[in-house]
């Protein structure tokens, strides 16, 4: 599926329904395009369908496009592992870094977001299956975590961004995003306020939307195949 205006209807479609089968408001629910290794063309092309929001995973291959894609109206994501020898460009060119997992590199994007931008915008990266190769804080430190963003100068903590284990068959990810969704309303019940729950992706927006998330991350059924896809989590 190449047809960026299609792929666009499609996602919207799947996510009106979903959010229908859930009780919800579509409006609750943003969708953020996740366009790692897709060309710059692609971005200007989904950008013109109106997409507003895109996700990217390494931060020199997003300067890049970024640079090519300057004088668009975009809504830049940091949704990839984080390096701290890279915070200074990801707290310079991102609205968003959805993927903190610890507290020197939230520090260091508070002291290196520039003034002038109005605050980053923050999810903690939990690994909600604990899985051993995975980003992300382990659920039962996720609340500790959260407090220290919370207080820090030029980030704006906004919820908790999660990717759960691969299933080979039967996947189904619902149990791991109601953990996160539980995790989310236990931090929140504790005064931390927050309102993003980053959960959903093409092959399973629907379980993630019914279990509360309101912000998907789409890749493949948005923007077609990665054109050199080796690094799919
Ligand atoms: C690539 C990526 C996605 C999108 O995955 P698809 O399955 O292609 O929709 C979502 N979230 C993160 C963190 C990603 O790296």
């Amino acid at each position: 599926m190449n047809n960026l205006k299609a792929n666009l209807q499609n996602i919207r479609a799947r996510v009106a329904k979903a959010c229908e089968k859930a009780g919800r408001d579509p409006a609750e629910v943003m969708v953020l395009a996740a366009s790692k290794m897709h060309t710059p063309a692609r971005i200007r092309e989904l950008h013109a369908l109106g997409q507003r929001s895109f996700g990217e995973n390494y931060i020199q291959e997003a300067l890049a496009k970024q640079a090519q894609l300057g004088a668009l109206d975009i809504e830049w994501h940091f949704i990839g592992p984080l390096q701290s020898n890279k915070t200074r460009e990801a707290a310079e060119h991102f609205a968003w870094v959805q993927s903190v997992d610890r507290a020197k590199i939230a520090r260091r994007l508070a002291e290196q977001r520039p003034p002038e931008l109005p605050p980053l915008e923050l999810c903690i990266q939990v690994n909600i299956d604990r899985e051993p190769q995975k980003a992300g804080v382990l659920p039962e430190q996720a609340g500790e975590l959260a407090r220290f963003v919370q207080d820090l100068p030029n980030i704006r903590l906004r919820g908790l961004m999660a990717i759960p284990r691969m299933g080979s068959e039967e996947y189904d990810p619902s149990d791991s995003y109601r953990r996160v969704r539980e995790l989310f309303l236990q931090i929140r019940d504790a005064g931390i306020p927050m309102d993003t729950l980053s959960m959903g992706m093409s092959a399973d927006l629907e379980q993630a939307i019914l279990q509360g998330s309101t912000l998907v991350r789409i890749g493949t059924d948005l923007l077609g195949p990665r054109p050199d896809d080796d690094s799919a989590e």
